[in-house]
């Protein structure tokens, strides 16, 4: 499990090894000096962790330290720990790093790059039509429309990594919800645990090109590329919002295979279930 409190660290170690993760210390002073010194993105909270890149390795305790007859033997820990008054004060971006990394919101003459390549496009037709010869306007033309995708792409891959910095700010519908994070930053989820099932009945899952999927009682009933510009602008919202939709879903209680999920008007289950229930 990774999840470092400072913006972009998790992204940075992606192919790190395994990190050690601390959590705050339970004095207030030294709690308030932690709190003082990381990077203010979001509040820093109790159950934040930080990740040793943050702290002086002399602050980080891995051994146990034994005396016997006058000789000082170390027995490693199995879990590291920090020194009393250890605080994070280590590689942390920069503020411009911070608002470097976060999605440009695009203006709007920017926004159309799409329909200027296609007007462009009409515009050559036009002209070939008209001479027959200036081959290098298509060209030109080709490129023009596959730098507007690899930047597309590139803008989606910087929204998403955005908000999964940011997925704590989602808020659950309810106690019952959970939020995942892929160790490896491709994707993160959400799931709603249903007790009378005893399994997770709905699980909303965004992977990194922005693909949205929801899953309801292990079949998937949706799949949407979010909106870029919306997720770059107030992803959290927007997806606080989806999540809480999809919570106030009835779905049907039936167990029956070919259960259609959703019931029939005036009923609380699904026609196929309650023709099994009837067989
Ligand atoms: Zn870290
Ligand atoms: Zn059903």
């Amino acid at each position: 499990m990774r999840n470092c409190f400072v913006p972009f660290c998790d992204m940075q170690c992606k192919d790190m090894e395994k990190r050690m993760m601390f959590l705050p210390p339970k004095d207030e002073e030294t709690f308030a000096k932690w709190k003082e010194n990381l990077p203010k993105k979001r509040p820093f909270k109790r159950n934040d962790r930080v990740c040793e890149r943050h702290f002086h390795p002399e602050d980080i305790v891995k051994t146990w330290e034994h005396v016997i007859n006058g000789q000082v033997f170390h027995l490693e820990r199995g879990k590291p720990r920090l020194k009393q008054f250890a605080v994070p004060t280590l590689n942390f971006p920069n503020d411009d790093e911070i608002r470097d990394r976060k999605p440009r919101k695009r203006s709007s003459n920017e926004g159309s790059s799409g329909r200027e390549v296609k007007k462009q496009r009409k515009q050559v037709v036009e002209i070939l039509e008209m001479s027959e010869k200036d081959i290098s306007l298509i060209k030109e033309e080709q490129e023009a429309e596959l730098a507007a995708i690899e930047n597309s792409n590139e803008e989606k891959k910087r929204a998403f990594e955005c908000l999964l910095e940011e997925i704590h700010d989602v808020i659950l519908p309810s106690m019952l919800w959970g939020i995942h994070r892929d160790p490896n930053q491709e994707y993160f989820a959400f799931t709603f645990f249903d007790e009378g099932r005893m399994a997770t009945t709905k699980i909303v899952h965004v992977d990194s090109n922005l693909i949205m999927s929801t899953h309801i009682k292990g079949v998937l009933v949706s799949s949407d590329e979010l909106n870029c510009d919306i997720v770059s602008g107030n992803g959290t919202e927007y997806l606080s919002a989806i999540l809480a939709e999809i919570d106030e879903q009835v779905i049907c209680p039936g167990l029956d295979e070919s259960c259609q999920i959703y019931p029939e008007t005036d009923s609380t289950e699904c026609s196929q279930c309650q023709k099994a229930r009837e067989a």
